[in-house]
């Protein structure tokens, strides 16, 4: 029986097994091994990963994306007309990619080692062994990220006591962890991190300095060059083209929107100076928290598709001094490593793993009003508990009612990483009755008290009175009972995936859209015909004539999008 191994990532999952010869990829139906994050819906056809992904610009109301980060949160996505929590769009990606496993080893799959990140704490894990529940899957073990990736590296077979860095910065998320590893024990001796910042950020930036530069070149106002999807798209094969070469072209001619510059790497450096900075922090944190110098460690390990860029690469060598281990691809470390462990499994050994679960996954806080230019407007956050805190902790916030004579705070919580409550999650809420003061506003005290069961204690005082009330949040992350599952299984089991050779169909339309978005006039002509021939093609069912006109389509968008980004 084999056990797969699954790295279930904010923006992209992999797959892959044990074999003889080692760890070993295993491709999704489109052949690829990177199967993006992305789950969308059109009717009860469900499309997951690249299909889903050209779908985000297309159809954006009905799909969803970097839903790991509320893994465990019963925030509701509303896809269409229904609504699903995180836990239930994982089970659709697993399953997704339960049945790719299937296809490829031809043969049925029960059980998965699954990744997490190593902060996750024991509601998060539980919230991803219920979505594998309901993708009929049966979780043989939960690995740390920054684990699987030392296990890739073999840093587990070290004789003496060695500590190293792992450094991941992936699409949306960035996270950064020490590790310890003696006699076979593997432990993650501190982790730090920042939930909002990642490749994507990279994208962006170049985005911005091109929507800049387009609005000089083609005279009009940034923010409607800005609502042009072409910028986007370019933006990010920019990005993947400066990790390649040192200087990029890039021309733009659809009317009214023009662009024509070289973008290099040195401006891309200069672009995102703040987004290393951001990097900074964390970094700084973890050695910090583990009480180390850069001297002290034996190696660094670089994670996620975003350290392929190498002005990440540069940086960190500069700020550890050291050198990182980058022989392996970065988006596939994690994964390969969740499948040595795999094999220690069915060998019926394990490498012990101690799990850092000590600290909340998510900051809580309360909702609070503020001031912009004189007007008084809610809707804004006040962190309490800090994300990435060890538990058990306790905090107090000292609030101040908005106006004297006030005789009511309401105190709503919150958790979640956004400056505003609305992208947040409620979790609930109290009402504070103060005493009528005419004069001046009463303060309050709001204490957090939030323990590793998932618990989350909020007391209030008013500090004139010494009064108390309090309010006590139970199981957070909201787990699933055995019978709930079963019953999300059958709900989630009328949305059908296309089968292996209509996905592929499915993303080739997607890309002549996306190419179509970028055309101008005669290349539109074309691409609108490409279509409809394709279309065509595909309503008459002829599976060698479709394999065919595959081909030639492949090439002519590579050759077109050759035009624009060269
Ligand atoms: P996650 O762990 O969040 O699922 P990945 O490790 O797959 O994410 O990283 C995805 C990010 O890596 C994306 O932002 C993507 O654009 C970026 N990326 C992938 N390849 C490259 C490359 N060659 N150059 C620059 N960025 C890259
Ligand atoms: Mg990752």
């Amino acid at each position: 029986m084999t056990h797969i191994a699954i790295d279930l990532g904010t923006t992209n999952s992999l797959l892959s097994y044990f074999t003889e010869d080692g760890p070993k990829l295993i491709p999704n139906a489109l052949g690829e091994y990177l199967t993006p994050s992305v789950i969308s819906f059109a009717g009860t056809t469900l499309h997951v990963g690249a299909s889903a992904k050209a779908r985000l610009v297309s159809h954006p109301d009905d799909t969803a994306a970097l839903f790991k980060r509320t893994m465990g949160a019963e925030k509701p996505y509303s896809l269409g007309k229904k609504s699903f929590t995180a836990v239930e769009l994982s089970a659709l990606l697993l399953k997704t990619l339960k049945q790719d496993a299937e296809t490829y080893l031809q043969g049925p799959i029960t059980d998965a080692v699954i990744s997490v990140p190593a902060y996750f704490n024991e509601m998060q894990r539980k919230a991803v062994k219920s979505a594998a529940a309901m993708a009929d899957l049966q979780v043989a073990r939960l690995i740390n990220e920054p684990t699987a990736a030392a296990l890739a590296y073999g840093l587990q077979d070290k004789e003496e006591e060695s500590t190293f860095l792992v450094f991941d910065l992936g699409g949306g998320t960035f996270d950064v962890s020490i590790l310890e590893v003696f006699e076979g024990v593997m432990e993650v001796k501190a982790t730090a991190g920042d939930a909002y910042l990642g490749g994507e950020d990279f994208t962006a930036a170049i985005a911005n300095h091109l929507i800049a530069q387009a609005a000089v070149s083609s005279n009009l106002p940034p923010e409607q060059v800005a609502g042009y999807p072409q910028l986007q798209h370019l933006a990010e094969q920019a990005k993947l083209a400066l990790s390649e070469k040192h200087e990029v072209h890039l021309q733009l001619d659809t009317p009214p929107l023009q662009l024509d510059l070289v973008l290099t790497r040195e401006k891309l450096e200069e672009i995102t100076e703040n987004l290393k900075r951001r990097l900074r922090a964390p970094l700084d944190r973890v050695m910090y928290d583990a009480r180390l110098s850069p001297e002290d460690l034996d190696r660094v390990v670089l994670v996620g598709g975003a350290t392929r860029m190498p002005l990440v690469r540069s940086w960190v060598s500069k700020i550890l001094r050291k050198f990182p281990e980058a022989t392996l691809d970065p988006d596939q470390v994690v994964v390969m490593g969740a499948a040595v462990q795999a094999g220690l499994i069915s060998k019926n050994s394990a490498l012990d793993d101690v799990v850092m679960t000590d600290v909340s996954a998510f900051t809580l806080g309360t909702e609070i009003a503020q001031e912009v230019n004189g007007i008084i407007k809610a809707g804004y956050f006040q962190p309490i508990i800090e994300r990435n805190s060890v538990l058990p902790i306790s905090r107090e916030h000292i609030f101040t009612a908005m106006v004297p004579g006030q005789r009511e705070v309401n105190i709503s919580v919150y958790q979640g990483e956004a400056p505003l409550i609305e992208s947040n999650l409620f979790l609930g809420e109290i009402d504070v009755p103060i005493p009528y003061n005419k004069k001046e506003q009463e303060n309050i005290a709001v204490r957090f008290s939030y323990d590793v069961s998932g618990l989350l204690e909020v007391d209030t005082k008013v500090l004139s009175t010494g009064k108390r009330k309090s309010l006590l949040l139970k199981n957070l992350a909201g787990e699933l009972s055995e019978k709930e599952i079963k019953t999300r299984l059958k709900e989630l089991a009328q949305y059908k995936v296309h089968p292996k050779d209509q996905a592929e169909n499915q993303r080739l339309r997607a890309h002549i859209e996306q190419c179509y978005t970028m055309a101008k006039n005669a290349d539109r002509d074309i691409l609108m015909q490409m279509l409809r021939d394709f279309d065509a093609l595909l309503e008459k069912q002829n599976s060698s004539d479709i394999e065919a006109a595959r081909e030639s389509i492949t090439s002519n968008l590579a050759a077109f999008e050759a035009n624009y980004v060269h």
